[in-house]
């Protein structure tokens, strides 16, 4: 059988590695394609490429211009907006509609956004009193980092490659994107939209491989790599960490959560458990910002965990490309192994376990994919591991509260800190829960609902930076202030 190899993009050549890898389809455990993993000294050729590009058309390019091949590589993305989809579906078994409503969009949305931003971003300027009568004029001018290394993860591939991709972009650097090697499909497409687009060869290079000892240590250890912006396992940026202290690269880190939801009495009962029923299970709550534990107001605890149950139980683990199926399966075996751990432990922990708590079983060929069940338990410690821990599934722990003091103290309980969701009809306790969370982004009455230009990122063991509207051009341009004595 003839299986398609996903190549690196090095230098505007797609180009074989070293050696190759298997790309599975989660939802049956099928290979879809041969994987071509780079080299060191491929990685080293592409950041040489990406060094060269930036003195080369791309660094002579007015923003205008540059601006205007972003939006060209948006309408390359809408253009062959099937393949995408079908390349997205295909590799992470995320259900159709989602990769067709969320991921896919998304991505050409990130090139406009920033496209249009990087046209209007003003920047400061000061007149300064000198004391002698005569002052200074200070303004800031951006420049490029340079080359900048981009690592991503295989949750939500394409979306969260261009939402680093775009604004470095748009801020004139170049970029060697790492995509994970279990998503490697959507980064090499693109290289091909990019061509599309007259984007000149080195501005956007793939390398294809895994982390430690692969193309991803390769690229952050590299000394011609002037930033870092990872996405992925807090652990992960750790050792990353580690890796770009001697060269001291600025990194912008978007990382792990273990977020809370707090579900108040007064709550519109309804939209709460649809809106919860996303934030749990979307993508297979394979979501960062996946709500894995919820507090609920012990008034309407018993109610509330029923109703989420109901939900649990009415998903439609179908083939990704049912257009009906709003489940799909895990990422791999090996994550399937994690997931299934915690499951086995919540019950040691002493969990009452009120759905789920195992594989999905069909009787076809998705039973050699990596289904779970959608799961939910009640009971657990707050201390339990299954409590602290991100899981990184289908699965919440519920837990009652008796008043807003000790629910914004379960909320907090935790070392990450990237999102929360507050429900309530009451406006003045939405601001003021919000307002006492350690996180980075807070939804009242709602989950997930994202403006591009807003900061984005956590606090804690979730991530260093913020990235979003100027908070991305910020980290992806060098400020150079410049002084004139007048
Ligand atoms: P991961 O950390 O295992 O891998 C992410 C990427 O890093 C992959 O491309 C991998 O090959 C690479 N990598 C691994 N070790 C490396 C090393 N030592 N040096 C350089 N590169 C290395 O993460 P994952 O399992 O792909 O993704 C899931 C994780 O990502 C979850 O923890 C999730 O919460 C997190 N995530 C966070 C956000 C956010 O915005 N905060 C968004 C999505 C996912």
């Amino acid at each position: 059988m003839f299986v398609k190899l996903i190549q690196n993009y090095i230098d505007g050549r797609f180009v074989s590695g070293v050696g190759e890898f298997a790309d599975l389809n989660p939802a049956d455990g099928t290979t879809i394609a041969q994987v071509a993993e780079a080299g060191q000294s491929q990685v080293h050729e592409a950041v040489q490429a990406a060094r060269r590009a930036l003195s080369g058309e791309w660094g002579r390019l007015g923003i205008r211009e540059r601006a205007a091949r972003l939006h060209r590589i948006a309408d390359g993305i809408e253009k062959r907006f099937d393949c995408f989809v079908q390349a997205e579906v295909a590799d992470t078994g995320k259900p159709i509609s989602l990769a067709s409503k969320l991921d896919v969009p998304r991505a050409a949305a990130n090139f406009r956004v920033f496209a249009d931003l990087i046209q209007t971003a003003g920047l400061e300027s000061f007149q300064t009193e000198t004391g002698d009568g005569r002052s200074a004029l200070n303004y800031a001018m951006r420049k490029p980092l340079g080359v900048v290394g981009v690592i991503t993860p295989w949750n939500l591939p394409l979306l969260l490659l261009t939402w680093k991709v775009a604004p470095a972009l748009a801020c004139g650097n170049t970029v060697v994107v790492k995509p994970s090697e279990e998503t490697p499909a959507t980064a090499t497409l693109l290289a091909e939209t990019m061509q599309e687009a007259g984007i000149p060869r080195g501005v956007y290079g793939v390398v294809h491989g895994f982390g430690p000892g692969s193309a991803g240590e390769f690229l952050t250890r590299h000394p011609d790599v002037k930033a870092i912006t990872f996405t992925g396992e807090s652990k992960t940026g750790a050792a990353i960490m580690k890796a770009v202290a001697p060269t001291v690269k600025p990194v912008s880190f978007e990382l792990g959560g273990k977020n809370a939801a707090v579900v108040f009495a007064d709550c519109n009962f309804d939209e709460t458990v649809k809106g919860l029923a996303e934030a749990v299970f979307l993508n297979t709550g394979q979501v960062c910002l996946c709500a894995e534990r919820v507090y609920v107001e012990r008034r309407i605890f018993a109610t509330f965990v029923d109703a989420l149950k109901q939900k649990a139980e009415s998903l439609n683990p179908g083939w990704p490309t049912d257009e009906k199926s709003n489940l799909g399966p895990l990422i791999s075996a090996r994550h399937r192994q994690k997931v299934l751990s915690y499951y086995r432990l919540a019950q040691k922990e002493g969990a009452t376990l009120i759905t789920g708590g195992d594989v999905q079983k069909f009787g076809d060929h998705r039973d050699h994919g990596f289904y779970v069940q959608p799961t939910v338990y009640t009971g657990l410690a707050e201390t339990a591991r299954c409590v602290q821990e991100e899981i990184f599934g289908p699965v919440c722990h519920i837990a009652p509260f008796d008043s807003e003091q000790e629910a914004v103290a379960m909320a907090n309980d935790t070392r990450y800190g990237l999102a929360a969701s507050i429900w309530t009809s009451d406006l003045q306790r939405g601001h003021r829960i919000a307002q006492q969370m350690n996180v980075g982004i807070t939804w009242v009455n709602c989950w997930f609902l994202r403006d591009l230009r807003t900061p984005f990122g956590g606090v804690g063991l979730s991530g260093v930076g913020r990235e979003g509207g100027m908070h991305s051009l910020n980290f992806y341009s060098e400020l150079n202030n410049i002084c004139i004595r007048l």
